[in-house]
C-alpha cells in the first residue's frame, strides 16, 4: 500500500475510521478513503454553532489599515505570515514565450526557473489576485518529504531538491529541518509499530492519548518568506509578473491564447495574449480552465495560531524540540511553532464529504459532493466558523497549559484532493503547448517549489513529464 501524507493526513500504519455503531473501529486501509472519515468523525462528533462568539469574532480583525486605506478582511481570515513583496505594476504584452497561470509556490517557482534556464525567454506570470492568496501564503509551511502518496517513480529527493533550490535563489526561508513527528493515539491506531510512544514527550488528549511514535524527514519553512523570495527571484531575473489579472478563458490554438481580466489601478482591463506555452499553476481554482473538473476535489481547510508560549509552557506540551507534527491516525490534526514560540494547529475540511467514504473522493460523485466555489466560504460564518470552533474547543482540551491560550490567528485556505492522493503533472488533455501542475493534497509545500522547477524543464523540453 502506498503511504499518504499531507496535511490531511497519512497512513504509513492502518488508518482506523469511524462509523456510527464503532467510533475509531474499522481498519480503513485505503487512503483515498480517508478524506470523507475525517469529515464523517468530524461532524458526528460535533455541532458546533454557526457563528463566533463576540470574543472571538474581536479576534479576527474586521478591517485592516493599509497605506491609510480601509481593506476589507479576507472571508477566509489571516495568516500569520508576510509576504513582503509586491511586484512592479506594469503593461501587459501582447505576446509571450511561457505564460504561468498562478503566483502560488509552483507557478512562482516555474517562473523563476523558466528566466534561468533561458534567460532570452519572455515570461510573463498572471495571478488573479495577489501573491499568496491561494494555498501557499495560507500554509502550515512544514516541508515534508515526497508526496501525499508517498514515494512516486522518479520523483527524487524532494526536500533535497527544495533546499537547493531556496538555496539558489538566496532565499532566507527559516528553512529548518529537524525531522516531522508522526502521532499516534495509544490505541487502536498505533497497534503493531512498535514501542509506540513509549518515550514520547508529546502527551496529548484528543479522542485518546496522542503520542510520538516516530520521527520522519522534514522540517518547517516561513511560507511568506518563500512567495516572496521567488517572486522577487523571478522579477529580478526579468520574469513580468501581474497580480489582479485573472485568466478568464484559455483559446487552445496554437498558440494558445489567455483571455485575461486585469484590475490595473482600479479600472479594468481585458487583454488577450498569445502564449507559446502555457503553465497553469492554479491548484484549487479555475478547475474548468485546468481542465480538472471530473478529476479533483477543492477543499477549504483550517488552521489558528496561538500567542507566544514561554520556555516552560513548550517545555511541558512537549515542544521544545520544536518539532512540527501530525497524526497518523483520526481525527486529524497537525501544527508548528512559530519563531514567536506560537504554535500554530490545523485541521477540518468543508465543504464536508456526504455519503459512503469508498466513493470520496472522486467518480459517482453526487450532487452534494459537486465541486463548489470555494470563495463562498467565510471563516467567521457558517460551517467554516463551525469547523474553526471545533479545532479552536480540541486544541485547548489538548493540555492544561493550553486551555486558556489566547488565539491570534484564525484562518483557512484551499487544497485540491486528487485520486489516489498524487499529484497532478501532466499535459492539458486539450493541448500540448499547456502543462497543468495541481493537486498536492494538502502536501504541497516543498513538492510544490520542486516540481515547479520540474515544470521549468519540462516548458523547454528539456525533461519528459513524469507518468502519475
Ligand atoms: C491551511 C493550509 C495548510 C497547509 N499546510 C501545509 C503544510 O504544512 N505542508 C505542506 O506540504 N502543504 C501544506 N498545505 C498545502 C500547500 O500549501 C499547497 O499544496 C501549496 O501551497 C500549493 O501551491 P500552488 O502554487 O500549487 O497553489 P496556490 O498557492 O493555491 O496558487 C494558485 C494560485 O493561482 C491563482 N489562480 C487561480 N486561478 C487563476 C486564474 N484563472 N487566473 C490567474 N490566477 C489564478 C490563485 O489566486 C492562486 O494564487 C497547506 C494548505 C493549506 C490551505
Amino acid at each position: 500500500m502506498a503511504s499518504s501524507t499531507g496535511i490531511i493526513g497519512k497512513c504509513r500504519v492502518f488508518m482506523y475510521a469511524a462509523s456510527s455503531d464503532h467510533p475509531n473501529s474499522l481498519p480503513i486501509p485505503l487512503v483515498a478513503k480517508m478524506y470523507a472519515i475525517i469529515i464523517v468523525v468530524e461532524s458526528r462528533k460535533f455541532s458546533p454553532p454557526t457563528t463566533f462568539p463576540l470574543h472571538q469574532r474581536n479576534a479576527m480583525p474586521r478591517k485592516a489599515h493599509t497605506n491609510g486605506t480601509l481593506r476589507k478582511p479576507h472571508p477566509w481570515g489571516a495568516p500569520p505570515w508576510t509576504v513582503d513583496f509586491r511586484p512592479a505594476p506594469r503593461a501587459l504584452p501582447d505576446h509571450v514565450d511561457f505564460a504561468i497561470v498562478g503566483a502560488g509556490f509552483s507557478g512562482l517557482s516555474a517562473a523563476a526557473w523558466l528566466r534561468r534556464f533561458a534567460p532570452g525567454r519572455s515570461v510573463l506570470v498572471l495571478e488573479s489576485a495577489s501573491l499568496g492568496n491561494g494555498a501557499s501564503g495560507r500554509t502550515g509551511g512544514m516541508a515534508l518529504s515526497e508526496t501525499a502518496a508517498g514515494n512516486l517513480p522518479g520523483l527524487g529527493d524532494v526536500l533535497a531538491g527544495y533546499k537547493k533550490i531556496l538555496r539558489a535563489f538566496r532565499i532566507d526561508s527559516r528553512l529548518t529541518l529537524p525531522g516531522v513527528w508522526e502521532l499516534g493515539r495509544s490505541a487502536p491506531a498505533t497497534k503493531g509499530s512498535g514501542p509506540a510512544g513509549k518515550h514520547s514527550p508529546i502527551s496529548w488528549s484528543d479522542s485518546g492519548e496522542l503520542k510520538v511514535f516516530r520521527r520522519v524527514p522534514g522540517g518547517t519553512v516561513d511560507p511568506g518568506k518563500v512567495l516572496a523570495g521567488l517572486a522577487r527571484a523571478a522579477e529580478n531575473a526579468g520574469t513580468r509578473i501581474a497580480e489582479h489579472a485573472e485568466v478568464r478563458a484559455l483559446d487552445f490554438s496554437n498558440p494558445p491564447r489567455l483571455h485575461v481580466r486585469r484590475n490595473h489601478r482600479g479600472r479594468m482591463h481585458q487583454k488577450e495574449i498569445r502564449a507559446e506555452q502555457v503553465l497553469l499553476a492554479t491548484n484549487a481554482f479555475s478547475l474548468e480552465l485546468s481542465g480538472l473538473r471530473a478529476a479533483a476535489v477543492p477543499k477549504l481547510t483550517f488552521a489558528l495560531a496561538t500567542a507566544p508560549l514561554s520556555t516552560a509552557q513548550l517545555k511541558t506540551i512537549g515542544l521544545s524540540s520544536r518539532r512540527p507534527f501530525y497524526t497518523v491516525d483520526l481525527p486529524y490534526l497537525w501544527g508548528r511553532l512559530l519563531e514567536s514560540n506560537g504554535v500554530i494547529f490545523g485541521a477540518g475540511l468543508v465543504p464536508p464529504y456526504v455519503g459512503r467514504p469508498s466513493r470520496f473522493p472522486i467518480g459517482n460523485r453526487s450532487i452534494k459532493n459537486a465541486v463548489r466555489d470555494l470563495r463562498r466560504y467565510d471563516v467567521r460564518r457558517g460551517e467554516s466558523a463551525a469547523r474553526l470552533r471545533w479545532l479552536e474547543d480540541r486544541v485547548r482540551h489538548l493540555h492544561p497549559a493550553l486551555a486558556s491560550v489566547r488565539i491570534t490567528h484564525r484562518w483557512g485556505g484551499p487544497i485540491l484532493l486528487t485520486k489516489k492522493m498524487r499529484p497532478i503533472f501532466q499535459h492539458h488533455p486539450r493541448s500540448k503547448q499547456v502543462i497543468v501542475l495541481a493537486g498536492y493534497n494538502g502536501h504541497g509545500v516543498a513538492l510544490s517549489v520542486y516540481l515547479g522547477q520540474w515544470a521549468a524543464q519540462a516548458l523547454l523540453a528539456r525533461r519528459p513529464l513524469p507518468r502519475w
